[in-house]
Formats: C-alpha cells, structure tokens, sequence
C-alpha cells in the first residue's frame, strides 16, 4: 500500500499543493486529474522527493518511501525531457539497469534480456539503434515506458503519457498498463482528457491545489466535483474540448 499523508509544496512562498492525503492499494491504476496548473506534476514529483515539500510523509508497504526509491519507475512529461541528448533508444532502456548493475560494471545477460524484453513488449525493437530525437512522440513515449518496465519496480508514475501520442501507440500504453496491474503494480498516471479512456482507471485523483475527491470514476467524476476543480472551464468540458 502506498500511503500520502498531509503532503504541501510550496514554491517560493507560494502554495501549489497542500494537505493531500490518500492511500493506493496494489494492482490499481490511478488517474490523477485536474486542470493545467493544478499541481499533479508537482504532487508527483513531491511524493518522488525529486522536490522539497513543506510537509508530508510518504510510505510503501509502511515503511517510508524515499528510502526504497528502487522500487518506483517513473516517466516525466515527454516536454521535460532533453530529446537533443546524443543517445539511442537501446541506451535509453539499459540506463534503467544501472540501479541493479552498479555504474562500474558491464551489464549482465540477464540486464540485456529484460531490455530486449522491454522493447519488444512495446514494439521499439527495431528502432533499437535510433536517436532518442529521431523518433514520433508516439515512439519516444514507448521508448521511456520500455525503459520503465526495465526497472522492474512495483509502483509506477506517469506524467501524461498520452500527450501527443498516436492511437497504436495509446493502445500499447493501455495494454502494458493492465499487465503490470495484473502483476500487483500500482500505476499513478497524469491524464488530461476526461473522456471514454477514463474507464481504464480503477479510481481517480482530482486536484486542484487540494484533493477534490478521491475514488472510483462513478464518485470523482461528477458534474459537483468537475465544477470544483475546473471551474469556468467546465463548459469547455462539457462540450468536449478538454
Ligand atoms: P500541473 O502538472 O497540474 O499542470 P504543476 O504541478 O506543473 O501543475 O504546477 C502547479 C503550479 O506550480 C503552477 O501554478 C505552476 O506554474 C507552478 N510551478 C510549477 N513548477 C514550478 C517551479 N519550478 N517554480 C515555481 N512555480 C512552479
Ligand atoms: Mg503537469
């Protein structure tokens, strides 16, 4: 069980998050919604410890999560990533192997084996000796959802994943993400549309700032809960252009 107590940030004096509570328990995908603004990169990089917060405490299986970081993968917007960086995908995915490899060490057969795995599982095998840059966004976001699989971690945080991806490629994510459910993962993932997708998710986050509401899709998404946190744009939700 993942658990969030009280969790604040602040951004030099000002709040972008603050007392957001909740508790995930395994084989769960998690939507986290919320207007442009509304903090869920922050509440994502916060309970990561990529960011100081003001206060928090944040656990896995009871024990406190910075502590066990090995076993988190997590995958940023695709905008904050350097894509001129000189790499290739194959790279990309072996770099996650690191952690269990040691930074002096070649890496093993075993390390290979679970990259190829990785890749092919989302269709980037042969593009294995492109440039990261080179690459549709489509496949830059299956490049880094491989490479998150090669972690083998046990929760999993996806910053908009689906932004600026093509159908096969939104399929692939979908797919990869029932897996690691099936396998007991815990899969935190930003969205940004409220549309048909949202039957994928077992429950949802909305935020804004705080917690609006915390559940299934039937008890988050509500006409009440939407007016909360998008405010005036509801109406642009309401005829489908959100
Ligand atoms: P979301 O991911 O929901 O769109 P963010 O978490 O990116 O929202 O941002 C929440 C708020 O914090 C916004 O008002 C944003 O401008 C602000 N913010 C985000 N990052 C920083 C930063 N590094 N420094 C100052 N303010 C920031
Ligand atoms: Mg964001």
């Amino acid at each position: 069980m993942l658990e969030v107590e009280h969790l604040a940030v602040n951004y030099r004096g000002i709040s972008a998050i603050a007392d957001v509570s909740f508790c995930l328990e395994p084989g769960q995908i998690v939507g986290i919604i919320g207007p442009n603004g509304a903090g869920k990169s922050t509440m994502v990089k916060a309970i990561l410890g990529l960011i100081p917060s003001e206060s928090g405490i944040i656990r896995y299986r009871s024990r406190a999560l910075k502590e066990q970081l090995k076993q988190v993968a997590y995958v940023p917007q695709r905008s904050q990533i350097d894509w001129d960086y000189p790499t290739t995908v194959w790279n990309v995915v072996l770099m996650a192997r690191t952690r269990h490899t040691g930074w002096f060490r070649s890496h093993s057969r075993q390390s290979k084996e679970i990259v190829k795995a990785a890749l092919e599982r989302v269709g980037m095998w042969s593009l294995r000796e492109r440039q990261i840059g080179e690459l549709s966004g489509g496949q830059q976001q299956r490049v880094f959802l491989a490479r998150s699989l090669a972690q083998e971690a046990e929760l999993f945080f996806f910053d908009e994943p689906f932004v600026g991806v093509d159908k096969k490629t939104e399929a692939i994510i979908f797919e990869v993400f029932e897996d690691l459910k099936s396998q007991g993962k815990i899969l935190l993932v930003v969205g940004h549309d409220l549309g048909e997708t949202t039957r994928k998710y077992d429950r949802f986050l909305l935020l804004n700032k705080q917690l609006i509401a915390n559940g299934s899709r039937n008890e988050v998404i509500t006409a009440t809960n939407i007016q909360k946190a998008y405010g005036d744009s509801v109406i642009l939700l309401q005829r489908g252009e959100i």
